[in-house]
């Protein structure tokens, strides 16, 4: 780290922690400025010139392209190696070349100009092709196209990111992460953000540090700024001094050590320590994701998200063979667990049409109101769900999202019926013993948990959500976060009654929020009688860690207190009770 020490003076940012872990890294501020507004398409470019621009800007992007090759290469990541070595040979692919160079030649192009016309030609034959594959491939060819004329403009310093960047925005997208992660980055830092806001979640299953709602931090930094990132106690450090410098390789050290503990509880099994078992299954958004389910043996997938299969870059996709693909990928990596697949939960801050605008898009189009006015998606999922389903009997699960009332429930089912039908007389394979589950995230469903337990098979909440509809706080608006109280008495009020219902109906009721990745709220909720927990994979073994030290009358007796509070300082009391009590179990057991 000792080549961080800078002679620019150290400023200090707090923030909040959205996803732990320390790192650090140059500054890239995110660009989201089009790269075409500068081309001037009405002048006349002399073709000798721009060709040599063409030429020298292909080198220099082979070159980065080839040096993050090498990153990944060392660091094992298959799918990241992949997805270089494809955007190489987009970057030399001859029929895109000769397109570029004709402009440049035949119409006296800028090569920027020429670059943007001929890449679009290719996006937008993509586009209109149906599979997920090639809808994928637009993703790189814009990435390519974009560093090219960023290369040419002599705008990729700020635009390239490496293996050595350090992200800053206002604030992120989920798709923005995604993409960013492409680029093997380090870490994200933003002006504002939730706490359970899909890039929130979205950095957190990819294990990415961030750290949000620093209010200034775009306008602080510059490009190539050096910075720390501090996941842990949501901190940023710009320009460090060799003090601080010295104290975050102690941190990394003791970052270290704890990792290397964590990896030895992998392989022990998921028992408390007075020896009943527990279940921990893991959130899944994407494929790069997956193999890390068998990693931290996690028990099967609790919640697949779909929404970033379906939306490649604001591009749906229905195509069977390909959502088959990727939930047969999920299942054979579950080991013979569960894999709950989640219907297409878009809208909020993952829009199907970026161009429909809704005044409170969480209250909007979203999860199964969508499906239900577009059966062609709903009736392209259920059946590649129930055709992959037949291939891993007992092993697939469907989770209704945003549900709201009975009748919704009612009408998946009579489209699953009627898909049994149809797939009978197509002579297709579908599965009969899929179970049937609603996510309880809206309070209508918490209120009538009865109803819907008679109805459904199994319960999961979804506590992201149900927080932010019970007490009308955005889970995005970093403006009241402080508001965003997830064990707020209301909330545990309600979950506990849902938990009620579904036990008295014997239906079993798990955990997908984000409130079960906190080890601490996982032993309330084992105190409670929740059977399953779902979370990102790199929280899960933490979880783990702490449900193996604790016995299960001691977190009965947490959750018993839990239910006797009636104020959020109650609450804050308990919880500082708790987590002394919680790393003296820690100490003993390791
Ligand atoms: C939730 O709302 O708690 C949930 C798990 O769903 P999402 O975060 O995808 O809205
Ligand atoms: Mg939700």
């Amino acid at each position: 780290m000792d080549d961080l020490v800078t002679e620019g003076k150290e400023s200090v940012l707090d923030g909040i922690s959205a996803v732990t872990g320390i790192t650090s890294g140059k500054v890239v501020k995110l660009d989201r400025s089009s790269v075409f507004k500068s081309i001037d398409s009405s002048a006349v470019y002399h073709p000798e010139t721009e060709l040599k621009k063409l030429k020298d800007a292909i080198h220099h992007i082979d070159q980065e392209l080839g040096k993050l090759s090498r990153f990944a290469d060392h660091h094992s990541r298959e799918t990241t190696s992949d997805i270089l070595s494809m955007q190489r040979e987009i970057l030399h692919d001859p029929d895109l070349l000769d397109r570029v160079e004709h402009l440049i030649r035949e119409k006296k192009y800028a090569a920027d100009h020429a670059i943007y016309d001929a890449f679009d030609f290719y996006i937008d034959k993509l586009k209109s092709s149906a599979g997920s594959f090639f809808k994928s491939r637009i993703i790189d060819l814009r990435d390519i196209r974009n560093r090219l004329v960023r290369a040419i403009m002599q705008r990729d310093v700020s635009q390239s990111f490496t293996n050595e960047s350090v992200v800053i925005a206002d604030e992120f997208s989920p798709s923005e992460i995604i993409m960013l992660m492409r680029h093997n980055i380090r870490g994200v830092v933003s002006d504002f953000g939730g706490l359970t806001s899909h890039a929130s979640i979205v950095a957190g299953s990819l294990g990415l540090p961030m750290v949000i709602d620093t209010r200034t931090v775009s306008k602080v930094v510059q490009n190539g700024d050096v910075i720390i990132v501090d996941g842990n106690r949501g901190k940023v450090i710009i320009n460090p001094n060799k003090e601080t410098v010295q104290f975050y390789e102690q941190a990394l050290t003791e970052q270290e050590k704890a990792r290397t503990r964590l990896s030895e509880i992998v392989e022990k099994p998921n028992v408390t320590k007075c020896g009943s078992p527990f279940t921990l299954r893991a959130n899944v958004e994407f494929e790069e994701e997956i193999y890390r389910v068998n990693e931290v043996k996690a028990n099967g997938i609790g919640l697949l998200r779909t929404e970033s299969f379906f939306l490649s870059e604001g591009d749906e996709d229905i195509d069977v063979e390909a959502q088959i693909r990727f939930y047969r990928k999920a299942l054979e990596s579950s080991n013979g667990h569960p894999v709950t697949i989640r219907l297409l939960d878009v809208g909020g801050d993952k829009v199907l049409e970026p161009d429909a605008k809704e005044a409170n898009p969480f209250l909007g189009w979203r999860g199964i109101r969508v499906l239900l006015d577009r059966r062609d998606l709903l009736r392209a999922q259920l059946e590649a769900i129930l055709r992959v389903a037949a291939e891993f009997p007992g092993q697939v699960r469907i989770l209704v999202p945003m549900v709201s009332s009975i009748e919704e429930l009612d009408e998946v089912k009579t489209e699953i019926t009627r898909l049994h039908r149809v797939l009978e007389h197509r002579n297709c394979k579908a599965s009969n013993d899929v179970m049937l589950g609603v996510m309880v995230e809206v309070p209508s469903v918490a209120i009538q948990a009865d109803l819907f337990a008679r109805h459904s098979d199994f319960l999961s909440i979804g506590t992201n959500d149900l927080t932010q509809f019970l007490l009308a706080v955005d889970r995005g608006n970093s403006r009241i976060s402080h508001l965003f109280r997830q064990l707020h008495p209301a909330v545990w009020k309600m979950i506990a009654n849902t938990v009620e219902a579904a036990h008295k109906y014997d239906k079993p009721i798990g955990v997908c929020g984000e409130m079960a990745s906190n080890p601490l709220i996982a032993a309330l909720f084992i105190g409670l009688g929740i059977d399953e927990l779902s979370m990102g994979t790199p929280n899960l073994v933490r979880v783990k860690q702490l449900l193996r030290s604790l016995e299960v009358s001691e977190m009965k007796v947490w959750a018993e207190r839990m239910n006797l509070a009636e104020t959020t300082r109650e609450v804050d009391g308990l919880v500082a009770n708790w987590n002394k009590s919680k790393s003296e179990s820690l100490a003993q057991s390791s």
